[in-house]
């Protein structure tokens, strides 16, 4: 029985979803997300990992429409030629979506370079869109042996850890960052991942150290001198 217009209908639906970037918000302008370039932050929808100290709870259903169509995004883009140098694709997480490489090939065919914020759930993914990027925040949440813990899903360091050797292998620009308390775990784990990472190959390291769960109190100077030294950039936020 050939299928009723109502269900080619739906089917419609879903090849356009998968072929069009789902958007849970848009920051205009950022000086910061994407280091010396004025760039409009893309906040992708749906997130597979269930981090405890998650900020982007809203962007976390990966099944939520857009609250932003692409056509509107690409509209955008076209207003700020020759004002914004770049776009920024942040989170949720970006690379959660097969959309993704036709956004980034849309942003750049209008002469945009292009960031990507992750934090390398999907290795093979981020390997084939890293030569399409200018920069990277890779988001390396641990030690492996902690990561479950964190993200509420079993082999995600595995993941993380291969996204990480894969962006390095790459050569392209960018930072490592960790978001750090002593709830999550302890300083001399932390000094362990700070010299696991410059090891393999990180030389720009941001380190989030979360107020509030007296985590920057139990940093002290010589922690941190420590933990610098290990990188040829360190930045120090306070989050
Ligand atoms: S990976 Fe990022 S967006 Fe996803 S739950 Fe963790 S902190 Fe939130």
């Amino acid at each position: 029985m050939p299928p009723t217009p109502d269900v080619r209908a739906a089917a419609a639906r879903r090849r356009h979803d998968s072929a069009t970037l789902r958007v849970g918000g848009m920051t205009p302008l950022t000086t910061i997300d994407f280091p010396g370039r004025l760039a409009a932050v893309v906040f992708c929808q749906g997130c597979p990992w269930r981090c405890g100290y998650c900020h982007n709870q809203d962007l976390l259903d990966a099944g939520a429409p857009s609250a932003v169509a692409w056509t509107d995004v690409l509209a955008f883009l076209q207003t700020r030629q020759g004002l914004l140098d770049g776009v920024v694709f942040s989170g949720g997480e970006p690379t959660l979506q097969a959309a993704l490489a036709g956004a980034i090939a849309d942003v750049r065919a209008r002469g945009f370079e292009v960031a990507l914020h992750t934090a390398g759930m999907y290795p093979d993914r981020l390997a084939a869109i890293l030569p399409r990027l200018d920069w990277i925040g890779l988001d390396l949440k641990a030690p492996l042996h902690r990561y479950d813990a964190m993200t509420r899903v079993p082999g995600s360091g595995e993941r993380a850890w291969e996204s990480l050797r894969r962006w390095l292998a790459s050569g392209v620009a960018g930072e490592c960052r960790t978001t750090w308390h002593a709830g999550l775990f302890d300083i001399a784990e932390l000094h362990a991942l700070a010299q696991r990472i410059a090891a393999l190959g990180v030389t720009h390291w941001a380190l989030q150290a979360c107020r509030g769960s007296g985590a920057s109190a139990s940093l002290d100077r010589r922690d941190i001198d420590r933990l610098a030294s290990h990188f040829s950039s360190f930045t120090l936020r306070k989050a």
